[in-house]
């Protein structure tokens, strides 16, 4: 297992974490200036400072880009089909325009939920055969673009809204059945605030292996959670064991970046961004 308490040389930032203190152009400038050599950006986020100046920016610093956030949400009636098809392959060129190391999916929940305008349905089976039927349509054209696509499992409090795939096991199984040989075109998105309570998780990174640990993002869970989306937790302010699945992680082989994402109304989104960007890396060498 690789020691990280020395410096922080494999810390990605999501930059969604200081999303409220800047723009994009803002959070790489603050970036460089703490040593941070990679992010994860949003799609949003590109969308406001324009494409074209986040490459140069990304270029400039000489950044990687561990993940590109992101694409899915792909139940979706008739009228919205061709939307989310749309909406997915304009997200798959930015990601490849930015040399992202993957695509990330949050594959959505039920239909009126995840394309908004889309007749009501309280069928979850359907919405997962969308999402099957949505990620196999878009690998062809992500595997033509040499971009890897990301399944994130979500925590199952986000099946209606989010995400219907809910454990690594269900991810795994997609990924099996649309991507049995293993080519490296489709894999996971480890989020352990996502998975870090499900008893398969140990049995389900050993089943992933490498050829599926596409990335590994990290925060924490707090008790209370005081919001469903907005309240995610520094590492180490929370409860879940971030080194030891990251071990389980590295035992497979995974050496890529730990990705910090923390989405927090209530904490860090109120903090100068220097503060947060300060206690992200002293925390991914003390906590991860
Ligand atoms: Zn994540």
């Amino acid at each position: 297992m690789r020691d990280f308490s020395g410096d922080h040389a494999w810390l990605s930032l999501n930059t969604a974490t200081v999303r409220k203190q800047g723009d994009l152009l803002a959070i790489t400038e603050a970036c460089a200036r703490h040593g941070i050599g990679a992010i994860s950006p949003w799609r949003d986020q590109v969308a406001a400072v324009g494409l074209e100046a986040v490459k140069t920016a990304v270029r400039t610093h000489g950044f990687k880009l561990s993940g590109y956030c992101r694409g899915g949400m792909f139940p979706a009636d008739a009228s919205k089909l061709q939307e989310a098809r749309d909406d997915n392959r304009r997200a798959v060129d930015e990601a490849a325009a930015l040399d992202a190391a993957c695509l990330v999916l949050v594959v959505g929940g039920l239909q009126q939920h995840s394309r908004p305008g889309s007749a009501v349905s309280h069928d979850i089976a359907l919405a997962r055969t969308q999402v099957e039927d949505g990620i196999g349509e878009l690998l062809d054209y992500a595997k033509a673009a040499g971009m890897p696509l990301a399944i994130e499992p979500l925590h199952p409090m986000y099946a209606a809204d989010r995400s219907c795939v809910n454990t690594l096991g269900q991810a795994l199984d997609i990924c099996d059945r649309l991507d049995p040989g293993k080519t490296g075109a489709l894999g996971v998105a480890l989020d352990v605030y996502h998975v870090w309570w499900d008893p398969d998780l140990y049995a389900g990174i050993s089943r992933a292996g490498l050829a599926r640990l596409l990335a590994f993002h990290v925060c924490d869970w707090l008790v209370p959670t005081r919001d469903l989306l907005l309240d995610r937790g520094m590492m180490g302010d929370g409860v879940i064991e971030i080194r030891r699945i990251r071990q389980a992680v590295e035992a497979e082989g995974f050496a890529g970046f730990s990705e910090v994402e923390i989405f927090s109304e209530l904490d860090w989104w109120k903090r100068p961004m220097d503060e947060v960007l300060t206690t992200c890396i002293e925390r991914h060498k003390s906590a991860v």
